[in-house]
This record gives C-alpha cells, structure tokens and sequence, in this order.
C-alpha cells in the first residue's frame, strides 16, 4: 500500500479545538532534545510550573502539566481524589460533564448526576437543592467552559455552597484557560485540569493541572493506593515539586518547549488584555453570525467567549457546508456532538486563531457556502458590523 498521500495542510482551525499555533511555538518545538534530567531541562520545568500558576491565578505548589491530553487531565484528577465507594456529584450540561460522570464511576465512585438541558447552565439553587439531597458528598465536579456547546458557567457561587456542604471542588477549565478569567484561588477551586490546544494555542498533548492543600490533603489521606499508576500525583510531584527529580517516565521534551514558548507569549500579551481580546472579537463574530441571518444555541448571558454554537438553519445540510468550508477555504469548524448533532456548528476563537481576519474569513465563506445551498444569508450586513467595528 502506497504511504505517501498524507497533505500537511495549513488550515485555519475554527472548530473547538486544536487552536492555531503562534509561529514560535512552531519553532520551539524544533529545538534540541535534551535528557528529561538535564539541568536545563529542569529549569525549564521549573518555569512552566511559574508560568501555569500565573495563568491559574493560584498558588498552588502542585501545579505542572501531566504528559497527557485534557482528557488525561480529568482522569489524573479524579483518579487521585476518588476511592472506591466515594459518593461525588458531577454536574452535566454536555458531552464534557458526562466523560467527567463516565471516568469517576469507572474509578469506582457513586456518582450522583444533576443534568441540565444542553447549552444551558446551573443555577446555585438548583445545585445547592441537588447537593443537600446527597450529603455528604466527597467532591463535585463542574465544567466552566462546556466545548459541546459553548455555555460558560458562573462558578463562584457554586463554590461557595460546595464547601459548605464540606466537599471538594474540581473544575474542567480545559477549554476556558487562557481566554477568559480563571482564579483558581479566589474562587476557591480545589482542584482542576486543563489542556494546551484550546486558548492556550499550544499543539494537543499536555494537560496543566492544580491541586491546592486540601485536596493534596485528601490524596495524602487516602486509604487505598491510587489505581492508575501513571497519573499518581503522590508519585509524579516527586518529579514536579520536590528536588528530588525522581524519574517516573520520560517527560514530552518537545511538548514541554511548546508550552513554554506558549505561556511566555499568553504572559507577554497579559491576561486582561488576552481575555478582552476573546470578549472583544467573539461578540463581533456573534454579532456578525446574527447579520448573515443565523441563531445561536445559548442565551446572551452564558456565552463562552472562545466557542460560540450556531444553529444549523432548516434544510440545509451539516457535512455539506463543513466539507466546502473546509475543502475549498481551508476553515475547519465544528459540528455538533450526541443529541446536538447535526443541529449546530460551533466555532472556535480560540489564542492565536482569535483574530478579527480570521472572523471576516469565516463570515465571507459561511454566508458564501450557505447561499449556494438555497440559504438567503446577508453577506453585506455581516461585513458592515465587521467593518463598522
Ligand atoms: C477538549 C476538552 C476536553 C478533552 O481534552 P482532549 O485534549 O481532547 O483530551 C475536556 N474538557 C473540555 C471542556 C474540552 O473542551
């Protein structure tokens, strides 16, 4: 069989993610391999571990990015704090809180399901109803930026009624990291994971992750040794934290360049300036999206300003319009997941794909693709609020 047909094209990558890289993290990920145990290897372990906590507002000493996608992240974070037998709540308004409930039950928890409708959010009430019913309950588990359908979830009260009721809290901040406020300290989130491709714009490949002293307490105190060996996070701070530099397996070198070069740009930038880049730029894309005659999947309030779900209009066909997007403009978007298939598209503005000639890119081929299938979408009006901005 021939093994020569593979293109590596440049696509714009509008989808829910992987983002578009920043030429130097291209480029640092061409850099010298050097041991997992080198000296300056270590430095530069060092510093991805200042660089995170910056980016998670925290001050968590055990904050360093697991060798794993964001998917590894939720595994090594329920994995460390669940024992068999442990009741914990996780909260599911899409396809990410469900692998949060799929995982935990796996790791042997009793896991208690409060589901919303898709695309919309928890309310603290009705959280603090569901919870008061289970108590008591080990942890909760919460996605912020929900990537199947682009709702953001307030969290600081939600916090606030989980410890009351004494139990931890993990929070999925894989997509949100990076593009919108996190603060893991102030917030009080326990623990979280995230991922590198999303508004990090770094390749898929790592999954930064915090515990802060309680829930590094609850893993001190567990009874039974954690069952995943990889993700023991009693074995890897030994590599992490302490200077010791205790090999448990070889680190990613090249990830670990790659997110390095990444962090360095997110901190040149400045947090604040990065997420009213995301705020700013997202509302022109849904203003946009609204000219050319289409309507979004959730409510003004609640949108996640790095993905923004569009409904699919009637008779007109998802993979057709995803196929010419990508085929004939290179722009690769989303489509929906479960039961929102083939009913949206989500688009990503996500780090260094968030940029305002990406959107008119977007907006010119969409409403382009869309007319050719029989859809009156107005072209001019989009671009004036494009240009009017
Ligand atoms: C992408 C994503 C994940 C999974 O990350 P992978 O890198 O695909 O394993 C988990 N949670 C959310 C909210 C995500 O957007």
């Amino acid at each position: 069989m021939e093994t020569s047909k593979v293109k590596f094209l440049e696509r714009t990558l509008m989808g829910p993610g992987p983002s578009n890289i920043d030429p130097r993290v291209n480029a640092a990920m061409t850099r010298p391999i050097m041991g997992h145990l080198d000296p300056e290897f270590l430095k530069l372990m060092d510093e991805n571990m200042i660089l995170l906590r910056k980016v998670f507002k925290t001050e968590n000493p055990l904050t360093f990015p697991i060798s794993a996608t964001g998917s590894g992240g939720m595994e090594a974070a329920l994995a460390n704090i669940i024992e068999p037998g442990d009741r914990v709540v996780i909260l599911v308004n899409g396809v990410f809180g469900e692998r949060m409930a799929d995982i935990a039950k796996r790791y042997g928890a009793e896991v208690k399901v409060l589901e919303i409708e898709w695309g919309k959010v928890f309310s603290p009430d009705e959280v603090k109803n569901f919870i008061s019913k289970h108590a008591p309950i080990k942890m909760v588990g919460i996605v912020h930026a929900e990537t199947s359908t682009g709702a953001l979830q307030p969290l600081e009260e939600i916090s606030y009624i989980v410890h009351n009721y004494n139990s931890l809290f993990l929070v999925d901040t894989v997509t949100s990291l990076g593009g919108t406020e996190v603060n893991l300290d102030q917030w009080g989130i326990d623990i979280t994971y995230s991922g590198t491709q999303k508004c990090l714009s770094c390749p898929p490949g790592l999954a930064p992750v915090s515990f802060n002293e309680k829930a590094v307490e609850a893993v001190n105190n567990r009874k039974n040794p954690i069952i995943s060996w990889y993700f023991d996070v009693s074995m890897l701070r030994k590599y992490w934290e302490t200077g010791e530099r205790f090999y448990h397996h070889t680190a990613p070198i090249t990830m670990n360049y790659a997110l390095w070069e990444a962090l360095k740009i997110v901190e040149e930038e400045g947090l604040e300036a990065r997420f009213e880049r995301h705020s700013k730029l997202s509302n022109l894309l849904q203003n946009a999206l609204e000219a050319l005659g289409l309507k979004l999947l959730v409510e003004k309030n609640y949108r996640a300003p790095m993905l923004t779900s569009v409904l699919i209009p009637e008779d007109i066909s998802d993979l057709d319009i995803r196929g010419k997007l990508l085929t004939q403009y290179s722009i690769e978007i989303g489509g929906g997941l479960r039961n929102l298939k083939g009913k949206i598209w989500r688009i990503g503005l996500m780090g260094y794909t968030c940029q305002k000639k990406n959107i008119a890119l977007l907006i010119s081929a969409l409403g382009q693709c869309l007319n050719d299938s029989g859809f009156k979408a107005d072209i001019n009006a989009a671009l004036s609020v494009l240009n009017g901005e």
